[in-house]
């Protein structure tokens, strides 16, 4: 059982397992030894077919587990490669795979935790052209993805093809984990349980919710959440305890603590309610207002990627000095950039003043964190968060010419605008921010 090259919504069927060998028997003898789990189970989890969709933060630790408990079939779907910032927290992965495919350095993890496993990989971006096809031959979908217009796309279909939907998000240090299966019953109350948009009728306006990539998370909370998904999976598979179907559990890692809130079908549920409008897959990128695929963090992986590349392919022959990047145009700006000369200054120009001793208030507006992480010698740090707090010192400096700079121009020229709406004469934001500077004047410095 080592394919690994099926096309989305494929799976070979192989002969159903109806034995264990004594190989499996050793293997597995802490779940045969388990009444609730015993032969029977183990089999029904080596028949059992699994779809995680997301290879990242949740889809590592799930399917590492579910590997591990012995799941014959386990579908990943994830077009992304692994990038240095991602081993942070997905455990699959290593310095090795670094630039490879996940769903092909999952598999390979995988079937070396356990042969036992056919691991299929879709390196697909789920749609709603795709979605009802990859799904339909699983037996479980487990929600592991990053974005709303996937998470909306993948609710919907596992209603419209009637598949648990072992759903798990994470943010910073909390979490959450639900079941959704209109259905199936809820075991408390008997009732048929919520699908995703029970819960969320409507997604956030776009940009209101940061992503992981923009807020950050702690490390070991995919872990923790991954794990409590690959749990319920386990016992979906095998009917045993109480699924947390009809329920929400949160959890918030720094106050340690787990709640649970009660969860209903809406019968007015336009997917899994009594009069449902919507039948098949919608245009999910239109309904959320956002793309499934960030093009600003494809970008960013392919460029960690291609640095941790040159890193270790040195030649031996000392390190050679980093150079700006190309892709800029004769100003330092990056291609088609809008640059206002009214209210901005490059980062090449704000050099070029520094160089040449000019008097000027140089202020960085981002947080102390973010300062902490790179920063640009003889900046004031007053985070625009507290502008007014720092109003006195802001004061003193109101007839100096200012430049402002944040991570990558947003907030500087948010800055920039309520110092001119303060009367200030002289103030100008430094375009594309600290990461701006960090490819031209400062080549090779973070970009985080
Ligand atoms: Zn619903």
């Amino acid at each position: 059982m080592t394919q690994t090259q099926t096309p989305p919504g494929r799976t070979a069927s192989a002969a159903p397992v109806s034995q264990l060998s004594s190989d499996q028997i050793n293997r597995y003898k802490r779940h045969l030894l388990l009444p609730e789990v015993g032969v029977d189970g183990q089999k029904k989890l080596l028949n059992a077919k699994v779809l995680c969709i997301g290879a990242g933060g949740l889809g590592c630790p799930i399917s590492l587990y579910l590997a591990a408990a012995g799941v014959g079939t386990i579908g990943l779907a994830d077009v992304d490669v692994v990038s240095p910032s991602n081993l942070q927290r997905q455990v699959l992965f290593g310095v090795s795979t670094v630039g490879e495919d996940k769903v092909k350095a999952a598999a390979k993890r995988l079937k070396d935790l356990n042969p036992d496993c056919k691991v299929i990989e879709h390196k697909v971006v789920v749609n709603s052209q795709n979605v009802l096809e990859l799904i339909r031959d699983y037996d479980i979908v487990i929600d592991g993805t990053d974005n709303f217009p996937t998470r909306y796309c993948v609710g919907d279909a596992c209603v419209l093809e009637k598949k648990p939907n072992v759903y798990g998000s994470i943010f910073r240090f909390e979490g959450m984990v639900s079941v959704f299966a209109p259905h199936l019953k809820n075991p408390d109350t008997g009732e048929r349980g919520p699908c995703y948009r029970c819960m969320y009728p409507e997604p956030p306006d776009p940009g209101s919710v940061p992503s992981c990539a923009e807020g950050g998370v702690i490390g070991v909370l995919p872990g923790i959440i991954g794990t409590l998904q690959a749990n319920e999976v386990i016992k979906l598979i095998l009917g045993i305890g109480r699924p947390v179907i009809g329920r929400l559990l949160t959890f918030s890692a720094l106050d340690m603590e787990f709640k649970t809130f009660k969860l209903r079908r809406d019968p007015a549920c336009p997917v899994c309610g009594d009069h449902p409008t919507i039948k098949e897959p919608i245009d999910y990128e239109q309904f959320c207002g956002s793309p499934i695929l960030d093009p600003k963090s494809l970008a960013e992986t392919a460029a960690e990627v291609k640095h941790a590349k040159s890193a270790t392919s040195g030649n031996g022959q000392g390190m050679t000095q980093p150079k700006p990047d190309p892709s800029l145009d004769a100003r330092g700006l990056p291609p088609g950039y809008a640059y206002k000369p009214d209210w901005e200054v490059t980062p090449r120009e704000v050099k070029g003043m520094l160089d040449r001793h000019e008097d000027f208030y140089f202020v960085d507006c981002r947080l102390p964190n973010e300062h902490q992480i790179t920063h640009i010698e003889g900046t004031e740090l007053i985070p625009l968060q507290q502008l007014n707090q720092h109003a006195d010192k802001l004061q003193k400096n109101r007839d100096r010419k200012i430049v402002v700079h944040c991570k990558s121009g947003g907030r500087s020229m948010q800055f920039t605008q309520a110092l001119r709406q303060a009367g200030f004469k002289d103030v100008k934001s430094m375009a594309g921010g600290i990461l701006l500077w960090n490819k031209d004047v400062n080549p090779g410095g973070p970009q985080y």
